[in-house]
C-alpha cells in the first residue's frame, strides 16, 4: 500500500516538475503586472482567511492569537506590500560604468528568474515560513512547490488550501508529508532550493542540491547568543529577553540561546528576568501554565529531547534559578531558567530551540567575545549595553547572521535588511530585496557596437605594430 502511495506521489511530482520546467521558461517573459496581480490575489486570501489561519495554527502547538497575527500574518502581509511597493525598482536593469578599455561598449545587470523553485519550509513558523520565501520567489518570476512540515499538519492542511485557492498549479504547487516527500523533490534539478531547517537537515539539502548544481538558500539555526554589559539597563534588558526567548515558547530560529552577563550584575539581572517574566505569563499568580499567552512544545519528541537536556545539565550541576515544571500531557514546558553551567552540557553544545534559557557570566568582554567566537557562526548576536564603544566592538569582532544592539528577534520585521545566518547558522539571505535576489540569476550584459572591439589587439597573431613578441 505504502509503495503504491509513493508511486503516485513520485509521478505526481514528475508531472508538476516538467509543467513548471516549461513555465518557468514562459516566465521569462512574465510582465510585472502579472507578478503583482499573483501576489495581490495571495494577500487577498490572506485577508479573507484570517481566522482560519488563526485556527490551524493554534491547532497545532496552541500559539496564542496575537502571536500568530504578528508573526505569522502581519510578517507575511508586510513582506507582501514591500514587494508590491518596490518591484518595479528591483527589477529594472542595473546600469553600469563603463572602464576606459570597453569604451563604446554599454553594460547592465538584468533581473531574469531563476526558474523553478523549491521551497521547504519549518514547522515553528510554519505559515510565515513557508509564505514568505514564496513572496520573493513570485516577484522573482519563478515557479514554487513548497514542501510544509509533517509536524505542523493543520497549517499544512490550510497550506494546501491556500495554494489551490490562489494559484494555477503551474505557477505555485505544494506538496504535504514527510521527509520521504522531501527526499523525493530533492532529485529534481530544481534551479534554486529555499530551505528553512536545522544545520544537519541543511547539510543533506546541500548535499541533494549539489548532484543537480541548483543554487540553494539555506536558513538555518543555531545558539544566538545575548550579552548583557555591566553598565546596561537591566530591567530594560530582561524584558526584551523574556520576550524574545519565550514567545513561540522558545521555539523560534532567532531566540537568545543564552545569555551572557557580567558577573557584577549577574544577581541583579537574574533578579530582573524572574520579575519581567511574571510580569508577562504570571500576572495573576495562578500559575503560567494558566496563560493563554504561552505557547506549547510542538510535539513529544521535542518535549522529550527538552528534558533530556535539562536532566543533562542537572546531572552535571546546573541550578534551577526558576521554572523546570513540565506537563507532558499538555506539552506544556514551564519557562526555565538555568545557572551553574558547563561546556560538557549539552545544553551548551545543541541548539535549544525551547523555553530553557542559560544564564552564564564573564569578567571583561574580551572574554565574552572569546567564547562566542569559539563557538560556530550564529544566526543573530545580540548586544545589551549603553556604552556604543562596546557595541560597535562586539559587532565587529564576532560574526554572525544578524545583529541587534539592545533589543532581541526585532531585526526578522525589518524588511529593508538582509536575513539570514552565516556558515553554520545559513547561507544566502532572505526578506525583501534580498529575498527578490535569491530567487534571482543577475544576468551580466553588453552591448558592443558592430564594427567595433575593444579586444583587437588581443587577437592572434600576437604582437605590437607588427613586431612578433
Ligand atoms: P528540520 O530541519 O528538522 O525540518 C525542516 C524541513 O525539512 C521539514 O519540512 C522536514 O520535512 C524537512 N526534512 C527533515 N529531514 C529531512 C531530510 N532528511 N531530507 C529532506 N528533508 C528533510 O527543522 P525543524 O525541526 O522543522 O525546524 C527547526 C530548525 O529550523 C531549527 O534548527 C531552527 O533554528 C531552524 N529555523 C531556522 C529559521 C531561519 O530563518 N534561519 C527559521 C525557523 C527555524
Amino acid at each position: 500500500m505504502e509503495t503504491i502511495i509513493q508511486e503516485n506521489i513520485q509521478s505526481e511530482i514528475d508531472r508538476t516538475f516538467l509543467v513548471h520546467k516549461r513555465q518557468s521558461i514562459l516566465n521569462r517573459t512574465q510582465s510585472i503586472k502579472e507578478r503583482k496581480a499573483l501576489l495581490e490575489k495571495l494577500l487577498a486570501w490572506i485577508k479573507n482567511n484570517q481566522g482560519d489561519i488563526r485556527k490551524a495554527i493554534h491547532a497545532d502547538f496552541k500559539k496564542p492569537y496575537l502571536e500568530i497575527d504578528l508573526s505569522e500574518i502581519f510578517v507575511v502581509t508586510s513582506e507582501i506590500k514591500h514587494a508590491l511597493k518596490n518591484i518595479d525598482k528591483w527589477i529594472k536593469p542595473q546600469k553600469v560604468s563603463t572602464p576606459l578599455p570597453m569604451l563604446g561598449t554599454k553594460s547592465h545587470v538584468q533581473y531574469e528568474p531563476k526558474g523553478t523553485s523549491l521551497i521547504i519550509a519549518p514547522w515553528n513558523y510554519p505559515f510565515n515560513l513557508a509564505i514568505g520565501p514564496l513572496v520573493s520567489a513570485i516577484a522573482a518570476g519563478c515557479t514554487a512547490i513548497i514542501k510544509p512540515s509533517e509536524l505542523t499538519p493543520h497549517t499544512s492542511a490550510l497550506l494546501r488550501r491556500l495554494v489551490a485557492e490562489t494559484f494555477d498549479k503551474s505557477q505555485v504547487a505544494l506538496f504535504e508529508g514527510e521527509v520521504e516527500v522531501a527526499q523525493l523533490l530533492l532529485d529534481k534539478p530544481f534551479d534554486h532550493i529555499f530551505f528553512t531547517g536545522s544545520p544537519a537537515v541543511g547539510k543533506i539539502i546541500m548535499k541533494a542540491a549539489a548532484e543537480n548544481l541548483s543554487s540553494v538558500t539555506l536558513e538555518l539555526g543555531g545558539k544566538s547568543p545575548a550579552i548583557i554589559d555591566f553598565n546596561s539597563d537591566l530591567k530594560d534588558a530582561a524584558a526584551k529577553i523574556i520576550w524574545g526567548k519565550f514567545v513561540n515558547c522558545g521555539q523560534t530560529c532567532i531566540a537568545p540561546d543564552y545569555v551572557l552577563v557580567h558577573h557584577s550584575v549577574k544577581e541583579a539581572f537574574l533578579t530582573a528576568l524572574k520579575n519581567e517574566l511574571e510580569k508577562m505569563y504570571d500576572p495573576s499568580g495562578k500559575g503560567i501554565e494558566k496563560s493563554k499567552d504561552y505557547a506549547r512544545i510542538v510535539n513529544g519528541k521535542h518535549l522529550k529531547r527538552l528534558k533530556n537536556l535539562l536532566a543533562d545539565a542537572e546531572l552535571k550541576g546546573a541550578e534551577k534559578y526558576f521554572g523546570g515544571y513540565v506537563d507532558e500531557e499538555e506539552m506544556f514546558f514551564e519557562p526555565t531558567v538555568l545557572t551553574e553551567l558547563s561546556e560538557d552540557m549539552d545544553i551548551m553544545q545543541e541548539e535549544i530551540f525551547g523555553p530553557l534559557l542559560p544564564v552564564l557570566s564573564f569578567g571583561d568582554l574580551e572574554e565574552a567575545i572569546q567564547y562566542i567566537n569559539m563557538k560556530p557562526k550564529p544566526l543573530a548576536l545580540y548586544m545589551f549595553s549603553n556604552d556604543d564603544d562596546n557595541i560597535k566592538r562586539v559587532f565587529q569582532e564576532t560574526s554572525s547572521g544578524g545583529a541587534v544592539a539592545n533589543d532581541c528577534v526585532l531585526h526578522f520585521l525589518q524588511n529593508e535588511l538582509p536575513f539570514g545566518g552565516v556558515n553554520n547558522s545559513g547561507i544566502g539571505k532572505a526578506h525583501g530585496h534580498f529575498g527578490f535576489l535569491a530567487f534571482s540569476n543577475q544576468k551580466a550584459v553588453m552591448h558592443q557596437r558592430v564594427g567595433l572591439t575593444a579586444s583587437k589587439p588581443l587577437y592572434p597573431p600576437y604582437g605590437f605594430a607588427g613586431k612578433k613578441i
